[in-house]
């Protein structure tokens, strides 16, 4: 993601924010700045800690509090992991689905999934009307891999 487009992101969010009756507070805003800018999956202790260098008065509350308000507003998502759900990242845009990093939380989308001979077949198997799919890779980021 290029610079330029972190930046109208996170002004995206704010304007998202501002509209909904949220006032914008500093610590509020680098929890936004963090969550529009990050590439990785973050658990709210790990925003906490980030957080804090640039705004050392931030508080465990308010970020816990400003992701609950992200999330409501569908700018962040939980993602799922195998400790369980507690790390956040920006929602997708539309369909797209997670790849991520098992080590170090790298997340990436990815859009084109092509499953709809799999969904043929399991409607045949099932007799069901599927719906909806879920979809998440997880495995090694090159970083990571190269290690
Ligand atoms: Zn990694
Ligand atoms: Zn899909």
């Amino acid at each position: 993601m290029s610079e330029e487009t972190q930046t109208s992101l996170c002004d995206q969010w704010l304007a998202n924010l501002a509209a909904s009756g949220y006032r914008v507070t500093a610590p509020r805003r680098a929890i936004v700045e963090l969550m529009a800018s990050s590439t990785h999956a973050l658990e709210p202790l790990a925003i906490y800690d980030q957080g804090r260098k640039d705004y050392p008065g931030l508080g465990l509350v308010t970020v816990y509090r400003t992701l609950e308000k992200l999330e409501e507003l569908g700018l962040v998502q939980r993602v799922h992991h195998h400790q369980g759900c507690h790390m956040y990242l920006r929602a997708a845009h539309g369909h797209e689905h997670l790849v991520l990093c098992t080590r170090c939380g790298h997340a990436e989308y990815f859009s084109g999934d092509d499953i709809g001979g799999l969904i043929n077949k399991v409607t045949q198997s099932t007799g069901f009307e599927i719906r909806e799919h879920w979809l998440q890779l997880f495995g090694l980021c090159p970083a990571c891999k190269n290690q």
